[in-house]
């Protein structure tokens, strides 16, 4: 199934009409009808009864995000939501694990009741709650340092910041959350990759896949590190779009207007 991003963010926002000063330009993107002059939409094409938004020499005309860039669009939004509710998740336990920190105490004495209340109850089923993997493993977390779990909630806080920061970032498309994801990002892929060493997990190897596409999609198709002409062309491409957008509304191939 092929989107229509443009028909859809059009459905949304409103069409964009622009009148050119260049009268060929202008003749192509205007008609007379029945009911009026209707102006076409420099993002999806429609014809829209009624006055243009907009006037001027085509070079000036709105920069309108449609098509190729629309769908880039999309595509950092999700990852901009992806990335909050990482952020968000992660700040929850964070606070989990900086409150346990603090009572730890009297959360193992509770544990320890509870313990001794179900003991005989397990013991009848023939279960030795003292050599269970899972108990065991509670237990040992009683054992870790309050600094060591505070240094785990400071750690776990700064990442879900990171999430944070690229998720805004993201949704208005800047630069430099690009950088920002692309880097942080790839820094702890070998983390993620380690882990499913430990232990393999459909939502690890997910994240894992994901991460990586990210990584190289946000890298080739805003061409950050000198990729594919780097900023210059990302820059060049940009500049040329308002023009072209006109002149490809126009229905004329770029550059012969
Ligand atoms: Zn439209």
């Amino acid at each position: 199934m092929k989107i229509d991003w443009d028909r859809r963010t059009c459905a949304r926002k409103g069409h964009v009409t622009y009148a050119p000063d260049e009268d060929g330009l202008r003749a192509r993107l205007h008609a007379e009808t029945a009911l009026g002059g209707a102006w076409r939409c420099l993002r999806c094409g429609d014809f829209v009864l009624g006055e243009p938004h907009g006037s001027g020499p085509a070079d000036h005309a709105p920069l309108v995000p449609r098509g190729k860039v629309l769908r880039d669009l999309f595509i950092l939004r999700f990852l901009a939501i992806e990335r909050a509710v990482r952020g968000v998740f992660i700040v929850l336990v964070a606070l989990a694990v900086w409150k346990f920190s603090n009572s730890q105490d009297s959360v193992r004495r509770l544990f320890d009741e509870y313990l001794d209340v179900f003991r005989p109850v397990f013991k009848h089923f023939h279960y030795d709650l003292d050599h269970s993997p899972v108990v065991g493993t509670i237990q040992k977390t009683f054992g870790y340092k309050h600094s060591t779990l505070m240094l785990v909630a400071v750690l776990l806080l700064v990442y879900a910041l990171i999430e944070l920061v690229e998720a805004v970032g993201l949704w208005y498309a800047k630069r430099w959350a690009e950088y920002l994801t692309v880097v942080a990002t790839a820094a702890f892929l070998p983390l993620e990759i380690y882990e499913l060493t430990e232990h393999v997990s459909y939502l690890k190897i997910a994240t894992l896949l994901l991460n990586i596409l990210a990584v190289l999609y946000i890298a080739l198709a805003k061409r950050l590190f000198g990729l594919r002409g780097g900023r210059k062309a990302f820059e060049e491409e940009r500049e040329s779009a308002s023009l072209m957008e006109v002149e490809e509304s126009a229905g004329v191939p770029a550059g012969a207007a």
